[in-house]
């Protein structure tokens, strides 16, 4: 038979899902996948069942339900700071995934470049992949994770169409200062780029840290699709539902392209998603509240076990190097070893190092760790990691 397409050789199951099934089948404690396993918030639920009981169940503009897309057109201007103007600045997508494959068919053509920041999302770097895009990355260096800009105007060549910044970023938690985007934006000005931002971890900031939407600075929006969306800050990370916030002309053709692929997100989601805009400013400080406190217990443990720690600036997740256990501990001889040495001993999963950089090796002592678990959850996932590997301490 005839071979597949190209764009499909090299694609196979992320590891960030893979644990997730292979922890299935145990009673395993999965801090692997970020898929945020808390309740989501009963207004969104009821939001929901009222739109099926009535029957709102018809294909909704492909950009999204009005009310939603109000909802998230003000977040944008009063959260974001992001001076979007009408509707047409925002689009309902299912899952930001779904905005951020509708903002690489909008901007690139096939042997654009495109420069990323590593440790990096794999799901950016692999989609980039599929549309045949040239990926330049950069590399971040813990625990600050400071850029390194004269690295990032060499790598600028005549192909490159667009810079993805990730703030809060996954894996490591890195947050973007408001002085870092400033000279990123003078980079994006003077070689004429775009910015595809993805900033889902917005709400999930530590130590006094600020959320700076590249967007919101001046002169920025007009080469900058801003993506978020409802998963993490909600607890719904299976509802599929994000979005885009961009100048009309691009939000344009990434709509008529999602109208393509998916026609829209599902109608009577976006109606209970819209009731997240009725969340009072206690739940985001709580939460960002409950994250801190989260942080600290699975670093406080991780350290006393004697991993490398870099605390998360924001986000959920861990970065952690476990080359000083090497020594000490059997069965950490590379991340896919400590990856399964973590499941077979005890029970907890967790995402290799290697999914978070272009040459496997640059991630060969590291694990991600995601602690978006009830507390209690966390804490006995905490007392298994302390009793299978025991403290330096
Ligand atoms: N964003 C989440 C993570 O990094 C989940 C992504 C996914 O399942 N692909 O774990």
């Amino acid at each position: 038979m005839k071979p597949l397409a190209r764009r499909t050789d090299g694609l196979e199951q992320s590891s960030i899902r893979a644990i997730t099934l292979m922890l299935r089948d145990m009673d395993g404690i999965n801090l692997g996948q970020g898929i945020c396993d808390m309740p989501t918030p009963d207004p969104i639920k009821q939001g929901a069942h009222a739109a099926i009981d009535a029957d709102k169940s018809i294909y909704s503009y492909y950009g999204g339900i009005q009310p939603l897309r109000e909802g998230i057109l003000e977040k944008a201007r009063s959260f974001n700071r992001i001076p979007a103007q009408s509707l047409d600045n925002v689009m309902v997508t299912v899952g930001s995934t779904g905005a951020f494959v509708a903002t690489l068919f909008t901007l690139l053509n096939e042997g654009d470049e495109v420069i990323v920041f590593e440790p990096f999302y794999g799901y950016h770097v692999n989609l980039l992949r599929v549309m045949g895009a040239g990926i330049r990355t950069i590399t971040m260096q813990g625990p600050d994770w400071n850029v390194d800009f004269k690295a990032v105007e060499n790598a600028i060549t005549d192909r490159t169409r667009a810079i993805i910044v990730n703030t809060p970023g996954n894996p490591n938690g890195k947050v973007w200062s408001r002085q870092e985007l400033m000279t990123l934006l003078d980079l994006l000005k003077k070689h004429d780029l775009y910015a595809i931002t993805d900033e889902i971890y917005e709400y999930m900031l530590y130590g006094g840290r600020e959320h700076v939407s590249l967007a919101s600075l001046p002169g920025a929006m007009e080469r900058t699709i801003t993506i978020s969306g409802f998963s993490k800050t909600y607890n719904m990370t299976g509802w599929r539902l994000g979005y885009a916030v961009g100048p009309e002309h691009i939000l344009d053709k990434m709509g008529l392209l999602a109208d393509l692929i998916y026609i829209c997100a599902p109608t009577p989601l976006q109606h209970g998603v819209a009731e997240a805009f009725s969340m009072p400013e206690s739940y985001f400080t709580e939460m960002a509240q409950a994250y801190a406190e989260k942080r600290d217990v699975l670093c406080r443990t991780l350290e006393e076990i004697g991993f490398n720690v870099p605390w998360p600036q924001g986000s959920y997740y861990v970065l952690a190097d476990f080359a000083p256990l090497q020594n000490r501990l059997s069965g950490f001889s590379d991340d896919e070893e400590a990856q399964l040495t973590l499941v077979q001993k005890a029970g907890i999963g967790t995402v290799a190092g290697r999914s978070f950089f272009t040459h496997p090796e640059d991630g060969a002592t590291r694990l991600r760790f995601c602690f978006a678990k009830e507390m209690d959850v966390l804490e006995e996932a905490c007392r298994r990691l302390r009793s299978a590997f025991g403290s330096t301490g």
